[in-house]
């Protein structure tokens, strides 16, 4: 293992070696800006597709499109590809770029300070970085939640989250109780259904689903895509089109009704003969409002009969069993919660400090903000990547994180060719941007469709995701513009 100093000084630091991380740290490399790290709590690369090993986990995006333009694969077997295969791509990327050398492992960031003319990064084990910029890639989705339900800690059997997937734990023969219908649990319930001796979902809220139009890649077209890279890149922009047509229906929520009455048709062929099953997993809320899952095989796993889908809240856990609020106990040996990721931790326990001493958990108090996503008025040289209002409902997030490092890499030109010592984003041009941004978003389908949905902060505002076309995205971040930053130094 590489011995990590207790100084060390670079241009960029990383943060993070998942898609974000790794994304910027191979255009640093295209772009001859080799004085960089990556720096990486776990013990190997990959992020959210090295954490996520549940079984059944795959994308919802497709692989020709959830892949960076720069660094295409031609290899897809599937089109919507599943996590080994993206971990492959990452590690292949890391290979292809020569960035294994630049990430160190096992370094853990407690909090990161500006000092007037650089960032002083503080890591766990005492190691101080300086660097003139910091690149946050750590995504928001990496924190697992556990909801706190009363006796969790007094059950006797197994019980694990999806994203900490105790592959150990042998689940066939045994009665398994999945406690979230998110776009995790749909993946890993058909996979588990059939060995499991039960199956008792606990369901709050039902999730809208359409089927998923996956299918093997045959080895002629991937032939072709090696051959002819031209030819992927078609059918990368024909994808793309595709998924922004679902845009004008975020905004505008009576034009998802088409897309509502697809998946209503859906139902209505999945559960005929089956009206109390139906019932029970058709959404109230307008379709969209929350992420909309595509699965083939979820809506199978429930008609069988070792499956139990529950809908009344749970009350608490017991030595033995899930009971709910009709005082009903389901005994169970196993435990698997999909209720997702602590959204709002993502940088709050950190300390991250700005200019005049300004932390970034009290600017952020009433919910993230930032400019274009990427930067923060009183945070020079900071950049976040994947950071507020840059999440998807449609389409791929690797394209809004392309989007961004470009916005990194141009402002890392304008520092060297101005030569000033900070970029700082301009607090009236932040506040117009997200002005701007919650005026779109009051009307959109994530504030009016009638749900609850982790996109919304407790005061009903929307801090995740990018109320737009993603080519809207691409455009405003190709280049910095000098009138909403400042230049410090
Ligand atoms: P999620 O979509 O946030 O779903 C969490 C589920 O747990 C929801 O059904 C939620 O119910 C339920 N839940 C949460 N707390 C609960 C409680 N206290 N009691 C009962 N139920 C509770 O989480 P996820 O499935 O892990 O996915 C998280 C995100 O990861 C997704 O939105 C997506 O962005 C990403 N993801 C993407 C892919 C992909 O293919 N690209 C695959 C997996 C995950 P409510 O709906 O009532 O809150």
């Amino acid at each position: 293992m590489t011995e990590i100093p207790t100084t060390m000084t670079v241009d960029v630091a990383i943060v993070g070696s998942g898609f974000a991380g790794l994304g910027a740290a191979a255009r640093l490399v295209q772009e001859h800006r080799p004085d960089f790290v990556v720096l990486e709590k776990g013990a190997t690369l990959g992020g959210t597709w090295r954490d996520n090993t549940y079984p059944g986990c795959a994308c919802d995006v497709p692989s020709h499109l959830y892949s960076f333009s720069f660094a295409p694969n031609p290899n897809w077997t599937r089109l919507f590809a599943r996590q080994p295969e993206i971990r492959a791509y990452l590690e292949q990327l890391a290979d292809r770029f020569d960035l294994r050398s630049r990430i160190r492992f096992g370094a853990t960031v407690t909090g990161a300070e500006w000092d007037g003319t650089r960032w002083v990064v503080q890591l766990a084990d005492g190691t101080i970085v300086n660097a003139r910029a910091v690149v946050w890639g750590t995504g928001a989705l990496h924190e697992p939640s556990v909801p706190e339900i009363e006796g969790l800690d007094a059950f006797t059997g197994t019980a694990f989250h999806s994203a900490q997937w105790d592959h150990g734990h042998d689940l066939r023969g045994k009665r398994v109780a999945v406690i979230g219908t998110g776009a995790s649990a749909i993946q890993f319930v058909p996979q588990i259904q059939p060995g499991a001796a039960s199956l008792t979902l606990f369901q709050r809220t039902p999730p809208w689903v359409l089927p998923k139009p996956d299918r093997p890649i045959p080895a002629p077209l991937r032939a072709l895509y090696r051959l002819l890279p031209m030819a992927q890149r078609v059918a990368r922009s024909v994808i793309y089109a595709r998924n922004e047509l679902l845009v004008s229906g975020f905004l505008h929520p009576r034009r998802m009704r088409v897309v509502e009455r697809f998946a209503r048709l859906y139902l209505d062929r999945t559960f005929a003969g089956r009206p109390d099953l139906k019932a029970k997993v058709t959404p109230d809320f307008t379709i969209g409002c929350k992420r909309i899952l595509m699965s083939n095989d979820y809506y199978a796993a429930l008609k069988s009969p070792n499956v139990e889908v529950v809908t009344d809240r749970i009350a608490r856990i017991t030595a033995t069993g899930v009971v709910t609020a009709d005082g009903v106990e389901h005994p169970v040996d196993t435990i698997i919660f999909g209720t997702g990721f602590r959204i709002a931790d993502s940088l709050g326990r950190l300390t991250i400090t700005g200019r005049d001493g300004v932390k970034l958990n009290d600017v952020w108090r009433a919910g993230p903000e930032a400019f274009l996503g990427t930067t923060v008025a009183g945070f020079p040289n900071l950049f976040l990547l994947a950071g507020p209002n840059t999440g998807l409902g449609h389409s791929s997030m690797i394209f809004m994180i392309e989007s961004q490092v470009n916005y990194v890499l141009d402002a890392l030109r304008v520092l060297d060719v101005s030569g000033a010592r900070a970029i700082d984003t301009r607090p009236e041009r932040q506040a117009r941007f997200n002005a701007e941004l919650q005026g779109r978003l009051d009307g959109s389908v994530w504030s009016q469709g009638g749900c609850a949905s982790w996109y919304l902060d407790e005061n009903g505002r929307n801090h995740t995701l990018w109320p737009g076309y993603t080519f809207d995205f691409r455009r405003r971040t190709r280049a910095v513009d000098p009138a909403d930053h400042e230049l410090v130094g």
